[in-house]
């Protein structure tokens, strides 16, 4: 087949274009679909790469089940307690109020990674026409042509070679593996809100000793606290933490993440789309980039598929063209109360400003004392705005 001959070519191996992937060919086998994926075809240099763990929704979960996609490593949350360093205010939001299983589970990103290149080596056996190149920086993919062509090439804020809105929030994420003394309650999460950022101790699949630390702050002081010896560091967590789970032992796997909001406005033009971070990249307060990323793959791939199993004479131009606009008016809602949530407790959590805090404090009650809003904000985050 010659590269002319591809319906569909998905720029990024990360695990949205991955999912893309999948789900297209999962849904119609015979796709001519080039995955154009610059991380070797060997896992063993991801399998020793980015441990960051990751909160997955449930609604990701049943999306990710649909392809046998999701990791045997994971650790369940059934409850978060949300609270403010040093101030009034805190809420704990328990599955048993929302009648789920879990509230969330975390993963490290390269178990998802990984799980979502089998997942997709075991689909790509019933595909004839789909091709997964292996490329480089300096590979000319410009031989290589498509009817469509899906931006999947992901990406951190700053790091990407473009810029449209946003906002540079002007902090960092340190996150690492945290041991504590006596083993924290089990499936539980805490976010705390410090006057620098949200710090955040997951669970782990390592079990209780073993949690995953995401902490935020301005760019010097987390500069300064990846510099600092693992006592001095473990000291400092301890502060700012407080003692409700214990003594802190051990920091492990020490990481620096600039933050920021980048997205795009458009997220289709002619043939071309953009999903995941390609189209979107947040600040992690919320824990809702991939699960947004994973919504926008399985929409694009409905979409997609459903196209291009139509005869040669219904996939005109114009035809591609409107299919990718409806998706991009599919994705409107969804896609804008993310962001906004997402970027409003990014702003609100950061600031100091008296009235704010006072308001932080207020919002936190009403949470705690409003079972509708929690649950109508819980619900967003586990699945999304449809
Ligand atoms: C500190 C931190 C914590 C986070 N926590 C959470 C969380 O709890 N929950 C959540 O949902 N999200 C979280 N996120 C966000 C999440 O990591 C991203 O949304 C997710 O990784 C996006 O996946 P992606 O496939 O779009 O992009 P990526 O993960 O960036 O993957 C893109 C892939 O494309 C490849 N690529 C790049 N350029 C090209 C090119 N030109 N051609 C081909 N391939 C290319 C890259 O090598 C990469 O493998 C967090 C992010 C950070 C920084």
């Amino acid at each position: 087949m010659s590269a002319e001959n591809f319906d569909i070519a998905i720029q990024g191996g990360g695990p949205v274009g991955l999912a893309c992937a999948a789900w297209c060919l999962q849904k119609f086998p015979e796709a001519k679909i080039a995955l154009l994926d610059r991380n070797p075809a060997d896992d063993a240099e991801l399998a020793a790469s980015d441990s960051r763990g990751v909160a997955l929704s449930h609604g990701s979960k049943l999306l990710l089940d649909t392809i046998n996609a999701w990791p045997t490593e994971c650790a369940d949350i059934h409850r978060v307690h949300v609270s403010q360093a040093g101030r009034f205010g805190r809420a704990l939001m328990t599955r048993e109020e929302l009648g789920q299983k879990a509230l969330g589970h975390i993963i490290r990103y390269r178990d998802i990674h990984l799980t979502l290149r089998k997942a997709l080596r075991a689909i790509q056996k019933n595909s004839p026409y789909f091709i997964w190149k292996h490329i480089d920086a300096s590979t000319d993919v410009e031989n290589i042509q498509a009817k469509c062509v899906v931006h999947a090439e992901g990406g951190l804020f700053k790091t990407q070679d473009w810029v449209e809105s946003g906002r540079d929030y002007e902090q960092s994420a340190l996150v690492g593996l945290v041991e504590v003394e006596n083993g924290a309650p089990p499936f539980q999460a805490w976010e705390r809100f410090t006057s620098e950022g949200p710090l955040a101790v997951l669970p782990s699949h390592y079990g209780p000793n073993i949690l995953n630390l995401i902490w935020c702050g301005t760019p010097s002081s987390s500069q300064a606290r990846l510099a600092l010896s693992d006592a001095d560091f473990l000291k400092s967590l301890q502060t700012e933490f407080g003692s409700r789970i214990g003594q802190f032992l051990k920091i492990q796997d020490r990481r620096l993440y600039e933050l920021g909001l980048n997205y795009r406005k458009e997220i289709a033009q002619g043939n071309e789309v953009w999903i995941g971070n390609a189209a979107q990249t947040l600040h992690p307060v919320a824990g809702q980039g991939l699960n947004l990323g994973l919504r926008d793959a399985f929409l694009l791939a409905e979409k997609l598929s459903s196209l291009f199993s139509k005869s040669e004479d219904r996939k005109t131009p114009l035809v591609i063209e409107s299919t990718l606009q409806e998706y991009a008016q599919s994705r409107k809602l969804d896609r804008s109360a993310t962001i906004g949530l997402t970027d409003f407790m990014a702003r609100i959590f950061t600031s100091n400003l008296l009235p704010i805090v006072i308001a932080r404090g207020l919002a936190l009650s009403a949470l705690q004392w409003l079972p509708p809003i929690k649950t109508a904000l819980a619900r967003q985050m586990m699945f999304g705005r449809r």
